[in-house]
């Protein structure tokens, strides 16, 4: 292994962070040996705080219209080969009741940023959900906000918000975004969320356009200093109907060993692996908890919508009911020796 690889590696689990040109170092020498040391170290800094765990929560995909145009998304307002679909309030709360019954005990509410959802609605919806199962936690995945909508929401029952910083470089955002998108109000957005009590989870694409290994450390950097309670980390998968269509996707093994990097960085973090990580890799799943992630999210979504909220080309969508697809994560995972726990309950977030 690269010796001063090594050095660094062993520097980020005792002191759980690293300066910017060590992370840019690491970033740059993620071979297989240095990621399988990663990994070790990444499962033991987990296991004392959440073991074999492995948490679920329910993914609601209530809205495929959306205002912006991220150049990366497939479901971008451009993008008029897109079929749009709508839940009304009535299927969110179903979808929730049905996941429920299976289980789950946090929800999360994701769609594109869709002006039809006015605070009003969209705080009747979390107020109606928080009634019917006061026991459960409602993650909103929204989009950017005002303060004052992020306010009511909070006010409305919402616990959590997941709003992915996408990159820690302004030069970066502006190329991955439209003008009319800046990268200060998106960061403006978590430290408000961060003010208003929300458990906060930051994110970003891993293979993005135009990143490079200084981008992904101040991604690092940034997820050091900001502490946030979730990240959300999945390779760049490319959308035929997007500008970025020919670029390449981002690799299962860059994304592993920066779930790893991310665990020591903050042991108590939840670290989802993602769907896209299940799209590039068949184990993804599998996988991103052997590097160090904690959480799944299975879709409760209609399975007539499903295949509408397309990010991102060939994302996986198995069509199954959430039961089915329950049984078979819990059948996956049980044989890689996790357990998965579908209450609301973690350590770190009430
Ligand atoms: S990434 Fe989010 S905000 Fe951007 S176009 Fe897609 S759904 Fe809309």
């Amino acid at each position: 292994m690269d010796t001063k690889a090594g050095e660094l590696v062993h520097k980020l689990a005792g002191e759980h962070g690293l300066a910017l040109d060590e992370y840019e170092y690491l970033v740059d020498h993620l071979d297989e040996e240095v990621r399988a040391h990663l990994a070790a170290l990444a499962r033991e800094a987990r296991e004392p705080i959440y073991g074999h765990d492995v948490f679920v929560r329910g993914l609601i995909e209530f809205s495929s219209y959306c205002k912006n145009d991220c150049l990366y998304c497939g479901i971008r307002a451009s993008n008029t080969g897109c079929e749009r679909y709508r839940l009304t309030p009535e299927q969110i709360l179903s979808c929730a009741d049905m996941g429920y019954e299976l289980g789950f005990r946090t929800f999360v509410l994701q769609s594109g940023e869709d002006r039809h959802f006015t605070d009003e609605l969209l705080c009747s919806i979390v107020r109606a959900l928080k009634e019917a199962h006061p026991d459960c936690a409602v993650t909103l995945s929204v989009g950017e906000r005002s303060y004052e909508s992020y306010a009511r929401l909070r006010e409305a029952g919402a616990d959590r918000y997941l709003l992915r910083h996408e990159t820690a470089n302004p030069e970066h955002y502006a190329r991955l975004h439209p003008a009319g998108m800046s990268w200060e109000h998106r960061m403006q957005c978590l430290r408000d969320l961060r003010e208003l009590g929300y458990a906060v989870g930051a994110g970003f694409m891993v293979g993005s356009p135009f990143q490079t290994p200084a981008d992904l450390a101040r991604d690092l950097a940034f997820i050091q200093e900001f502490q946030p309670e979730m990240c959300g980390i999945g390779p760049f998968v490319p959308h035929h109907a997007t500008p970025f269509a020919d670029e390449p996707a981002g690799t299962l093994e860059q994304t592993l060993g920066l779930l790893s990097i991310i665990r020591l960085i903050k042991p108590g973090i939840l670290l989802p692996a993602t769907t896209a990580l299940g799209t590039i890799d068949p184990r993804g799943r599998e996988l991103g908890m052997e590097a160090g992630a904690n959480v799944v999210m299975p879709n409760l979504s209609p399975g007539d919508v499903r295949s509408k909220y397309l990010l991102y080309d060939n994302k996986t969508s198995t069509g199954d009911e959430a039961a089915e697809s329950l049984r078979s994560l819990k059948r996956h995972l049980a044989r890689a020796g996790y357990n998965v726990v579908t209450d609301r309950g973690d350590p770190r977030i009430s």
